[in-house]
């Protein structure tokens, strides 16, 4: 169960859809790991042992240096009720991406195409 936002640039009609939340999303998570899916920090995590809740949550990125916006899932370890490994977002330039912020969701974001300003067009829910 998650909602979803669609937000659209004012100029060039450029548009992109973030998906939040998720929690329904059925995966063993543990296999994929162990299956090197998520890369060697991530098995390591998992070997150090103690470790909680598994599971993947969609949040909006941002690339730093293309400008790009994408939903992603990636997955996260707990231990003791903390986030203990989360995998990284990568962009398809290759570089990084981190989280878009509440404030830039609420407020302006950016178009990676024109620099036009884009506005949440429609809000939906899904499961
Ligand atoms: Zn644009
Ligand atoms: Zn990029």
């Amino acid at each position: 169960m998650g909602h979803g936002c669609d937000y659209e640039c004012e100029s060039c009609g450029y548009a992109v859809n973030f998906q939040f939340g998720g929690g329904g999303i059925l995966h063993d998570y543990k296999k994929m790991i162990m299956d090197g899916e998520y890369g060697e920090r991530a098995i390591e995590v998992l070997e150090e042992g103690d470790t909680g809740h598994i599971y993947a949550s969609w949040s909006p990125y941002v690339c730093g240096s293309c400008g790009s916006y994408r939903s992603d899932a990636p997955v996260v370890i707990e231990r003791s009720g903390k986030r203990a490994y989360t995998s990284p977002v990568k962009c398809d330039c290759g570089k990084r991406m981190r989280r878009v912020n509440e404030s830039e969701l609420k407020g302006e974001l950016t178009c990676p195409k024109c620099g036009g300003r884009m506005s949440n067009v429609g809000e939906y829910l899904w499961d």
